[in-house]
């Protein structure tokens, strides 16, 4: 990628002999909102080109020599962990296409907070799953997010720039035969692209037992073609949907970006994650790390903080509990900085510079 231009905000240090037990008030930032959910981006590469995320070359990736290390991931999220995070998502980019990942599952989820393990989950587009989802259980993954647009082999092909969808389905068969339950299916709808498809694609769901959550498509593909009128938007899906089922919304979402509805008296539920015209910013729980180990508060944030830098300017004779305390100084300060809400609909909005694949989704 070219050069991120974002303000890189440098945090206040916490007292260097801080350890990860005493780390002190948590994240919670100045709107009173706890965060207890890590998305970790392990890679800005990966095996599809989707329109909403990546240019068809591709973008200019992240240096490798910038990519956190599985030490220093397990390290910053050790420190996270002690601060109160308590679910840790990996993703990307791909993140299976992460060489180490089976390596970087079983470290994360040997972590604890103070409130006992950690929970490790996952989004990916499902290629390769099915080779590698037994050894990601064993080494401790606990839920899984699928993404997949549409079940039409062309619009696949186009819509992705690959034709890989039979990778794909191979990928949601196997985790639908595992243990991890409830898998989830993320499908960004699109005008023109699979908006005749949404009723169909929570059918394959239901009869592979998953749950379908449709994401409203955001400005954050780095080409930069987000077109706010052209958008399926929350209410466009819904009334899609109630065309063919019978939908009651399930109450209790607390922090979760998706609002539910049971279909037809359920069993099965359909999400709908409406970040564009039904923000859920007040409830925000999350924070991110890229794989170039920048902390965001936000997916919209023009805001990242450094703990790259940071960590590989320490002595290598530094204490793990002074090189906690500095990642927990820069996470403190990232959260710290947290806006009440992002700014998709204000006419000053800003896209972040990061796509998508880069930033982590
Ligand atoms: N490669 C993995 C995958 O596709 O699941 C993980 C990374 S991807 C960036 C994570 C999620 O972000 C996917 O569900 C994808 O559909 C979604 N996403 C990417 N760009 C988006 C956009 N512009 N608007 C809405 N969702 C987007
Ligand atoms: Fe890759 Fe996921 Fe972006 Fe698609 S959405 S290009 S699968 S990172």
């Amino acid at each position: 990628m070219t050069a991120v231009p974002v303000t890189i905000g440098r945090a206040p240090q916490a007292p260097a002999d801080a350890a990860p037990a005493d780390l002190g008030a948590g994240l919670v930032d100045t709107h009173g909102r706890v965060h207890r959910d890590m998305r970790i981006s392990l890679t800005d590469r990966c095996s599809l080109r989707c329109t909403y995320c990546m240019p068809e070359q591709g973008n200019e990736w992240l240096a490798r020599t910038s990519i956190l290390s599985t030490d220093e991931i397990v390290e910053v999220a050790q420190t996270a962990a002690a601060l109160g995070i308590r679910t840790f998502r990996l993703t990307g980019g791909e993140p299976l296409l992460r060489t180490d990942i089976v390596d970087v599952v079983r470290r994360v989820a040997a972590i604890s907070g103070p409130d006992g393990p950690v929970e490790v989950a996952m989004t990916t587009n499902g290629i390769r799953l099915g080779e590698v989802l037994p050894d990601l259980i064993e080494a401790g993954l606990t839920r899984l997010n699928i993404s997949i647009d549409t079940i039409n082999r062309e619009k696949f092909a186009a819509l992705t720039r690959r034709d890989r969808l039979d990778d794909v389905l191979a990928g949601i068969a196997a985790a639908a035969a595992s243990e991890l339950t409830p898998l989830k299916l993320n499908a960004v709808a699109m005008r023109g692209v699979n908006d005749d498809e949404l009723v169909d694609l929570v059918e394959f769901a239901m009869e592979v037992g998953a749950q379908l959550r449709f994401i409203e498509q955001m400005p954050l593909d780095s080409g930069h073609t987000w077109d706010r009128d052209a958008m399926v938007t929350r209410e466009d899906i819904l009334a899609a949907l109630s065309e063919r089922f019978g939908l009651e919304p399930v109450p209790g979402r607390g922090g979760a970006p998706a609002e539910k509805w049971r279909i037809d008296g359920g069993p099965h539920e359909v999400g709908v994650i409406a970040s564009v015209t039904a923000p859920f910013c007040g409830a925000c729980d999350r924070l991110r790390l890229t794989a170039d180990g920048q902390f965001r508060n936000c997916l919209f944030s023009l805001t990242e903080y450094d703990v790259t830098t940071a960590l590989r300017a320490m002595p290598a004779d530094a204490a793990p509990s002074e090189r906690s305390g500095v990642i927990a100084g820069i996470l403190q300060a990232c959260v710290h900085g947290k806006l009440p809400g992002h700014a998709i609909n204000d006419p000053s909005f800003l896209q972040p510079a990061r796509g998508m694949n880069a930033i982590g989704g």
